[in-house]
């Protein structure tokens, strides 16, 4: 059986139940590489030059780990998925930037998606990537649409369950949920924490921000449990128009959450990323005018220390508690 690998980093948290499903249909097997560690980011960091992106060094580290397991490493180039709005350029080099970073890994299956070329441009890619594994152009339009079908599940799970993308990646392939995503019983704060997927959910990362919240009964909001059209409507309102696919997961969900009843809002953010630099300060500015909802920026690279982090959390976690308590004593 071919073997597939994916590495566990950048869109895997978007498309990995869509993409395992085709891959499967198809006859082959899906290697997902392990979770972040640091000596995948050390490895990582070595093969680009200093200042890429903390999730560029570790995806590169993610692609390093697979080698030896697989015999393809899959990075599709998705350059836009919506007309005139377009995904980071690090997203559109990243096939590209790996065979040049990674030489010694396996062959690269990449496929280009833009919305902006038209669909028969879309269908004609992924029968190209189809066809490395079957000659039968019909069983590859079934993988594919089976694929679509589940990429719509998972995406109903999150918006529609309020399932975070790692506990609906458990839920679409019938395994058990990460115990750090498993909710707290009781919830009496509720926290929205904003940024990029691959921030959020990858524990080494974002050094367990999410499941530290939950640890101390706080309900945790993030951008995928909110719709598209939700998401889309609030980057309208502050930008007017919508530039960037990332801008969804950080101005949309910013802007919607500073606006509804939640106690607090973090922003997660990566050192070195000129669309998280600037999507944070209009963000940082709408919470400013607003004056409504608490929110706190983290600013992570790989020097940022845990200890830092959770300071920082208990330090607005403490600030929270304050108003609550404030506010209980002027309601009586
Ligand atoms: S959006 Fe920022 S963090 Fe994400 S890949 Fe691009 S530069 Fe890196």
């Amino acid at each position: 059986m071919i073997k597939v690998g994916i590495p566990r980093a950048l869109l895997y948290y978007q498309y990995y139940p869509m993409w395992r499903t085709f891959f499967e249909e198809l006859g082959a097997e899906a290697i997902v590489s392990p979770v972040t560690s640091r000596v995948m980011l050390q490895e990582g960091g070595a093969r680009v030059v200093a200042d890429t992106c903390l999730p560029v060094k570790i995806f590169i580290g993610h692609v390093l780990s697979l080698i030896g397991n697989c015999d393809f490493i899959f990075i599709p180039t998705i350059r836009s998925i919506r007309k005139n709005t377009y995904n980071c350029s690090k997203f559109l080099g990243l096939s590209a930037m790996t065979r040049a970073a990674v030489p010694e890994a396996p062959p690269i299956l990449d496929i280009m998606v833009d919305v902006n070329k038209g669909r028969l441009r879309l269908y004609q890619a992924i029968y190209r990537l189809g066809k490395n594994f079957t000659p039968y152009p019909h069983k590859i339009r079934q993988a594919s649409l089976d694929a679509w079908r589940t990429q719509l599940k998972y995406r109903y799970m999150m918006s529609n369950r309020g399932l975070t993308q790692p506990q609906a990646i458990a839920k679409v392939l019938g395994t058990s949920t990460p115990e750090s995503q498993v909710e707290s019983p009781e919830t009496k704060t509720t926290i929205a924490v904003i940024g990029h997927p691959y921030l959020l959910h990858d524990d080494f990362i974002s050094h367990r921000i999410i499941p530290r919240l939950k640890q101390a009964n706080v309900k945790v909001l993030t951008p995928e449990m909110l719709a598209d059209t939700t998401l889309e409507s609030a980057v309208m309102k502050v930008m007017g128009r919508i530039q960037w696919t990332c801008e969804s997961e950080i101005v949309g969900a910013g802007e919607h959450y500073l606006r509804s009843d939640v106690d607090g809002v973090i922003n997660v953010m990566a050192f070195g990323c000129g669309p998280d630099s600037l999507m944070m300060d209009v963000i940082r500015r709408q919470a400013t005018r607003l004056r409504s909802t608490p929110f706190m920026n983290l600013t992570i690279d790989e020097h940022t220390s845990e200890v830092g982090i959770i300071t920082r959390l208990e330090a607005f976690m403490d600030m929270i508690y304050r108003k609550q308590r404030a506010r209980v004593a002027v309601c009586g």
